[in-house]
């Protein structure tokens, strides 16, 4: 028996709705701040414990960057994702080229790759109005 009663479960749910409810891709502090309006007494290690929980279902993806706090994903199918060097904002793209570079990873390494993301590191657009000193 594993220790995880229904309350844990009725809370992985709350979890997986906020997840489920964000416009983007939000960090486990990001989340636990959303799901604390709705519970107070909840912990931040329960937060973080269950997404994780979630990612290894499947049911949300977990993104991580190598120097950056990872980031969950309401979509857990494959795609890839733009990500801006300025103010961190990450977007969704899908990127039907990223297959060729797959086959190449393949025949470059001998393995069987089972899955890629590809990350295209630039600045929005809004960053880029910024740097030209445009309107804000
Ligand atoms: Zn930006
Ligand atoms: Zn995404």
């Amino acid at each position: 028996m594993i220790e995880t009663g229904y309350r844990n479960t009725a809370q992985r749910t709350m979890i997986l709705a906020e997840v489920q409810a964000a416009e983007g891709h939000l960090t486990a502090g990001e989340i636990f701040e959303r799901v604390r309006r709705r519970d107070p007494k909840i912990a931040y290690g329960t937060v973080y414990r269950s997404l994780h929980l979630l990612a290894a279902h499947g049911l949300v993806q977990e993104l991580t960057f190598a120097d950056q706090a990872s980031r969950f994903d309401k979509r857990a199918d494959r795609h890839d994702h733009v990500h801006c060097t300025g103010c961190g904002l990450l977007m969704d793209v899908d990127v039907p080229v990223a297959l060729i570079a797959r086959h190449v990873a393949e025949e470059q390494s001998g393995f069987a790759v089972t899955s890629h993301h590809t990350v295209f590191a630039g600045r929005c657009p809004g960053c880029r109005n910024k740097a030209v000193g445009g309107s804000r």
